[in-house]
């Protein structure tokens, strides 16, 4: 029962070992202890039910746990229906909370006839919180709204950007944000339907080969002037798609176009590119493959084929609708329906792979998870707690109307997950510190105590507080005083400053002596400040504030945004810490008093510093 506990972190990451751990366990098992059902069982069981990242997931689990975990619900149903009124209620009032400002009543047509919507990253970075929108509104309406099925479907039909190691990071951030698809697909398990696709619509005359010189293609296209090989015969596209197939210096000239349009007012209607040659292997099919199908032809098929009902993406494929649909009429197979919401943008932010991965390259952060990053990692790595990203996004639902957001309203929203968690700790700036003696301490004033780490949240347990006669001081603070001032020393008590030393040439305080002074009243101080006793094993410690990766708020489609990187995008300072910082868990979030809120991005070892990153709260 007690291990149950650590089933109830909102953190597939955090749950990692607990999880790994009870798979083993039960690989052999039928139950928790023994050969029937225990308490054990329960209380796992309920746990994991009652935990909002692996209620849903558990169950399509194909491992032992999930073997378990349905096992248990399906013999004893009475502990499911218990189970299931309870979710009832609490689903009631998340999807309340969720949809709290956002309307989810969009009339989705024959949702009676079952659900099945689908997540088509491109595996060719990591997901950003873009992508975090669309697949939490794919999942809210597969999961949460209809009983219904969610695809992920990899689309790699471009090999020259592609990877394995993007396609298991997708994987890995989508469980992150406790989205798990019921099916995980990719458009390469599809080549040789599409390949044959593409030859019944030449056949049937609505698509043709095409030699046009690219930027010649784009005038005609922009000018609505018919191509000259938009009239060939049927043999002869087909003699040139076969040549393309085998990627030869002749067929690589070539491009497949369907024959929608020459003139449509719809740019996107103008006779699309739907197959050309790359001669890059591909991650998944070798060189099996040297054309490809393009996005536009690729989506309508396979969304008919894989069974999608609804098909919810950004509205700026919104011009595309229309030849989506054609190419579903043209090749007579099953319609989807389209739903189009806005796309997530934030000021100061770049949200498109191919930026961001020029961003990376370029050296400019240390990585896809860097904390400036706009990547799940990466804001996940700059202390942003999942449920407050999925709470952010659902309250935005799936409107149309495009905004550009602002960091601050996302950043105090994660405030109240991180409060609660933070124990208290205590900072002091390396930079010009201050050594102070405190006179009047009996040996009772000093000796160390167990405080809270918390001060409204006493599940956080207790941390040790040293005093002594020799304690330090931020120089900021130390300037501050004046000679018989009574200032408070946080989580001791008043003290009176009776002599303050400065150097004459640089006016910096160079010591201090105060007398305790217990009795006083904190009340009518004026100055609370963070103090540290030097006996005791200070933990050295670097801390990070971040900007913004550029400096204009929003970056026109015309605007090169590399005209507008930021330069300097970090500071650093040096600190030194209480004791009780050791006690941090990498991951861990914790507030220096007075300073503001930091994660714990490497613990403290082998003489290395602590390094902590800044939690933006959405205060400037
Ligand atoms: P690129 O800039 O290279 O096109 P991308 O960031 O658009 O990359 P994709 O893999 O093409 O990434 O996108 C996968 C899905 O995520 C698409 O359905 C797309 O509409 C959606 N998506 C991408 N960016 C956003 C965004 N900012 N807001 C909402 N959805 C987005
Ligand atoms: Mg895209």
């Amino acid at each position: 029962m007690k291990r149950a506990l650590e089933f109830t972190k909102p953190d597939f990451k955090a749950m990692d070992k607990p999880m790994k751990e009870l798979e083993s366990h039960l690989i052999l098992r039928s139950y928790i202890v023994g050969y029937g059902l225990t308490l054990a069982d329960l209380v796992v069981w309920a746990t994991l039910r009652g935990n909002r990242v692996t209620s849903g997931a558990v169950k399509r689990f194909t491992n032992s746990t999930g073997r378990w975990f349905n096992f248990i619900e399906t013999m004893y149903p009475w502990i499911g229906q218990g189970a299931a009124e309870m979710a009832a209620g609490a689903m009631k009032k998340k999807a309340a909370a969720s949809a709290a400002g956002a309307s989810y009543n969009i009339g989705l047509p024959d949702t009676d006839k079952g659900v099945v919507t689908r997540f088509p990253p491109e595996p060719s970075g990591y997901l950003h919180i873009g992508h975090a929108k669309a697949a939490l509104l794919n999942d809210y309406f597969a999961h949460e709204a209809y009983k219904g099925t969610l695809i992920c479907r990899f689309d790699d039909t471009n090999p020259s950007n592609e990877s394995q190691e993007f396609v298991d990071a997708i994987t890995y951030d989508l469980s992150l944000l406790g989205i798990f698809p019921d099916r995980i697909s990719f458009s390469s398990d599809y080549f040789q339907e599409m390949y044959e696709d593409c030859i019944k619509i030449i056949k049937s005359g609505n698509a043709y080969a095409d030699d046009t010189e690219k930027e010649q293609m784009q005038h005609e296209r922009f000018e609505g002037i018919a191509s000259k090989r938009r009239d060939e015969s049927v043999e002869d596209n087909l003699a040139r798609f076969s040549e393309m197939k085998t990627g030869s210096e002749e067929g690589q000239r070539w491009c497949i176009r369907a024959k929608i349009s020459v003139d449509d007012t719809n740019k996107a209607m103008r006779d699309p590119v739907i197959y050309r040659c790359n001669l890059t292997p591909h991650h998944r099919t070798g060189d099996t493959w040297k054309i490809y199908p393009t996005y536009d032809f690729c989506v309508p098929i396979l969304d008919s084929l894989e069974g999608v009902t609804h098909a919810l993406r950004t509205n700026e494929y919104n011009d595309r609708n229309p030849q989506y649909a054609w190419f579903q009429k043209t090749l007579g197979i099953r319609s989807v329906h389209i739903w189009d919401f806005s796309r997530l943008n934030f000021i100061k932010t770049l949200l498109s792979k191919r930026k961001l991965t020029k961003i990376v390259d370029q050296g400019m952060v240390w990585g896809w998870d860097d904390p400036r990053m706009p990547t799940i990692r990466g804001i996940r790595r700059r202390g942003m707690t999942i449920p407050s990203l999925r709470e952010y996004i659902l309250k935005q639902g799936p409107s149309r109307n495009i905004i550009n957001m602002d960091w601050t309203t996302f950043w105090s929203n994660n405030r109240k997950y991180i409060d609660p968690t933070s124990p208290r700790h205590t900072g002091i700036d390396q930079e010009d510190m201050v050594p102070g003696t405190v006179s009047g301490a009996t040996d009772a004033d000093l000796k160390p105590q167990e405080k809270p780490k918390h001060p409204k949240n006493p599940e956080l347990g207790t941390k040790t507080v040293y005093y002594s006669k020799d304690i330090l001081f931020e120089q900021e603070d130390a300037k501050s005083f004046k000679q018989d001032e009574e200032i408070t020393l946080m989580n001791w008590g008043n003290a009176i400053v009776r002599k303050i030393t400065t150097d004459a040439t640089s006016g910096k305080v160079t010591g201090l002596d105060l007398e305790l002074h217990l009795a006083g009243d904190f009340k009518k101080t004026e100055k609370k400040v963070t103090w540290l006793a030097r006996d005791q094993k200070l933990v050295p410690a670097e801390i990070y504030e971040f900007d913004y990766l550029i400096t204009k708020d929003k970056i026109e489609k015309d605007e090169d945004f590399e005209q507008f990187l930021n330069p300097k995008t970090e500071i650093k300072h040096t600190i030194l810490a209480d004791c009780n910082l050791v006690n941090l868990k990498k991951g861990e979030s914790m507030q220096f008093e007075r300073k503001g809120y930091y994660i714990l991005d490497q613990e403290p070892k082998d003489g290395q510093p602590a390094i902590l990153f800044n939690i933006p709260t959405g205060k400037s």
